[in-house]
């Protein structure tokens, strides 16, 4: 019912725009404005509906959708039939997708010396961090230990690279406490864009994006690698 009705709407919209170009070309506003304001009424309308049926639908995919009960972020379970997912929208709308594969760096030393809650402290402020950085659009997956992969819809090559270098900045600024001792961690990042036709498999596009986080670690670690 819904598609129908959009439907009628974008048949509305089309016949008062060639109305609109129709009394311009005879150079009578009078006339021309009236429908001008039905057209634009009509097209904010048909906006709006399909801003409301974007939200609600991702609403209730997530609201469905397993989350790691440390960080909030979403679990490995949902991450391939989301990508797929985003990869066969992006690939009919013809869009780009970036990924982004975040690290952190020499975690298991940061738990031997401060323990495993400071660990922990640490991946909840992480998590939150990268979930302030995103849009809603966006998913963030917690599919290691230490290990997050971001979906960035829409994001082109540069969007990608600032948004990961944004991130990097930010976990390296942030700071925890651990008794009175300043605790500092830092991340390592990949970040690879995809774009039409997507004949890449998901595994192979999350492979390629972890091939890159890993030449960050072989650069030095807290550093940003894209490809
Ligand atoms: P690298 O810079 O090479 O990534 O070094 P790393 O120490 O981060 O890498 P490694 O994969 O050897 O260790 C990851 C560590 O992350 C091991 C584990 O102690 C820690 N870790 C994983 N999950 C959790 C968690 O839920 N809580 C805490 N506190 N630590 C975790
Ligand atoms: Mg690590
Ligand atoms: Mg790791």
């Amino acid at each position: 019912a819904f598609m129908e009705y959009i439907h009628d709407m974008v048949a509305r919209i089309r016949i008062d725009a060639s109305n609109v170009f129709y009394f311009l070309e005879k150079k009578d506003y009078s006339d021309v404005l009236p429908l001008y304001r039905e057209l634009m009424s009509i097209y904010k309308l048909s906006l709006m509906l399909t801003n409301v049926i974007t939200i609600s639908n991702t609403d209730v995919l997530l609201g469905n959708i397993d989350k790691d009960p440390l960080t909030k972020l979403l679990t490995r379970s949902s991450m391939k039939r989301l990508i797929e997912k985003e990869f066969a929208m992006a690939d009919s709308q013809n869009y780009a997708i970036s990924l982004m594969m975040i690290d952190l760096d020499h975690f298991k030393s940061i738990n031997d010396t401060y323990g495993h809650l400071t660990g922990d402290k640490a991946l909840i402020d992480v998590a939150n961090i990268i979930l302030r950085s995103i849009r809603a659009t966006d998913f963030a997956f917690r599919i290691g230990g230490e290990e997050i992969l971001l979906l960035l819809k829409a994001a082109p090559r540069t969007v990608a690279d600032k948004q990961a270098e944004a991130i990097r900045q930010d976990i390296e600024k942030h700071t925890l406490e651990h008794k009175g001792e300043r605790v500092k961690v830092t991340a390592s990042i990949g970040v690879s864009t995809f774009t039409g036709p997507f004949n890449i498999s998901v595994n192979e596009a999350i492979a390629q994006v972890d091939g890159l986080m890993y030449k960050a670690k072989k650069l030095g670690r807290n550093t940003v690698v894209s490809g």
